[in-house]
């Protein structure tokens, strides 16, 4: 054991160069829609005053790949599904300077009444949000979909990219499995699709570098999760926060 002792430091040394952030998964900020993913837009507001009173950071993705990350009170924000009632915070995004990213589903953007247009979510990224893949049609990504539906598997994962690419002429490297559902296949797909990371919705924190470029865990966000999130991010002080 005590000859070992050096191989413990090195453990320390390499895990206190890790940073670590916790991404939270929204859906909707609807003033009138009952669901346990919408939150309306002055809750969420006071969400990210309690973060940001508490001493929390929101990051983008972009500070998070040019490894501007440190410590562990990072908050990044990610919403999915392009809901239209983004609209509705994308001011007080702006006011707090955060930029999230946006998992979009492309089959129903600038076609249905709920989802935001193409001119949104490119205005989107030209204020430095992130857009990544939600699939296509938003359907289990997962061995099932694999096996019953070869064509089907492979349009929610590559043709929501090329698609989403053409569209706002960037290159999209991120995916949001829709509902967080995925198979050994769907993460060997994504990577021969070139997706460089991809986002489950785990609830625990993200360390980073990550152990798993397409485990990283996010928190599906209900008025629950928030209860939690709390408790661990806010009331507790807990030791995961010092600095
Ligand atoms: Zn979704």
């Amino acid at each position: 054991m005590r000859k070992h002792w050096w191989l413990l430091l090195l453990v320390v040394a390499a895990y206190a160069q890790q940073s670590q952030m916790y991404v939270f998964c929204y859906h909707t900020f609807s003033t009138n829609l009952s669901s346990p993913y919408n939150f309306r837009p002055e809750v969420f507001r006071n969400h990210l005053e309690s973060l940001r009173n508490a001493g929390y950071r929101f990051v983008s993705w972009q500070d998070v790949l040019s490894t501007n990350l440190k410590g562990s009170r990072n908050i990044l924000i990610t919403i999915d599904d392009a809901n239209v009632s983004v609209r509705n915070v994308e001011g007080v995004l702006d006011e707090f300077g955060i930029k999230p990213i946006l998992f979009v589903y492309p089959a129903i953007i600038g076609r249905v009444h709920y989802a935001l247009t193409w001119e949104d979510i490119q205005r989107l990224q030209n204020k430095g949000w992130t857009i990544g893949a939600h699939g296509y049609y938003h359907l289990y990504v997962n061995q099932k979909l694999y096996e019953t539906d070869r064509n089907g598997f492979f349009r929610e994962i590559g043709m929501s990219k090329r698609v989403l690419e053409k569209r706002l002429g960037t290159s999209v490297r991120l995916f949001g499995y829709p509902f967080g559902l995925y198979s050994p296949v769907t993460i060997e797909t994504l990577q021969k699709e070139n997706y460089a990371y991809a986002f489950t919705i785990a609830g625990k924190p993200a360390v980073w570098p990550p152990s798993d470029p397409y485990q990283i865990p996010r928190y599906l966000m209900t008025p629950q999760m928030w209860h939690h999130l709390v408790r661990l991010l806010i009331t507790t002080n807990n030791v995961a926060h010092k600095e």
